[in-house]
């Protein structure tokens, strides 16, 4: 049994009369550890299978499995705990709440859990310590660059300290010397334990992971 089991995954989107099939049958065995870049076309499903590995989409069919837990087959509230224990997002355009400062914005994720308020914000200057914005904690979003909102989102997405971060292609707004940057701190990450599963289209991001994957019209084309 590996780790982490995505097991013959199906998803359609169905709008007024048109169907489309994001995932087709789509198997992947992960291992704790793993940094995993998926690669792909535009429409071929990277996102689809990134929300359904967040558990945020409910797939149609097929099962995921991590640490022997069936993440579809909890209830709601069950898969919420499940998501908050275990899993970090990255979202392609940072989702950043414009009027929140730097550390307001990471403390978010642990707005739910029983910690008093002056933990939750040393926990979060310590997430924005760790990728180098100590400075800018009180800024807002748009008082900071591009490479630097991307900062932020990734402090939030490990404030927690997930056993899995999740990025969508996290460097596709960003200058190549920037994305260099943030991929040094995603393999910093990845040393530290932390499994991850990036979409990226860029050669430079992909290089950085150390299993590849390619998906095409939702179906797996190419793992090594
Ligand atoms: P990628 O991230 O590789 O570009 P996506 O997973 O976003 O691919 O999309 C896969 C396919 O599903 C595409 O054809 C896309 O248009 C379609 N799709 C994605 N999200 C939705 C949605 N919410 N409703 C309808 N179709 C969608
Ligand atoms: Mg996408």
């Amino acid at each position: 049994m590996s780790d982490i089991k995505i097991n013959s995954i199906s998803k359609n989107y169905i709008t007024g009369d048109s169907t489309v099939r994001a995932l087709n049958d789509f198997t992947l065995d992960i291992s704790w550890g793993d940094f995993i870049g998926i690669s792909g076309e535009s429409g071929s499903g990277k996102s689809t299978l990134l929300l359904i590995t967040g558990a945020m989409l409910m797939p149609d069919s097929g099962d995921y499995i991590v640490d022997d837990i069936n993440v579809f087959s909890l209830s709601q509230e069950k898969r919420s705990d499940f998501r908050r224990e275990y899993l970090g997002f990255i979202f392609q355009s940072f989702h950043l709440m414009p009027y929140l400062t730097a550390v307001e914005n990471v403390m978010l994720p642990l707005a739910v859990k029983n910690i008093s308020k002056k933990d939750k914000y040393k926990m979060a200057t310590e997430a924005l310590g760790s990728v180098g914005l100590s400075d800018k904690w009180k800024r807002l979003p748009d008082e900071l660059s591009g490479g630097e909102k991307e900062r932020v989102a990734i402090a939030r997405a490990v404030v927690n300290n997930p056993r899995i971060l999740l990025a969508d292609e996290p460097t596709g707004n960003l200058d190549s010397k920037t994305s260099g940057e943030i991929m040094s701190l995603f393999k910093q990450l990845n040393s530290d334990g932390m499994t991850i599963i990036m979409v990226s289209h860029s050669a430079e991001c992909i290089r950085a992971s150390d299993r590849l994957i390619k998906l095409s019209d939702g179906k797996l084309v190419y793992s090594q």
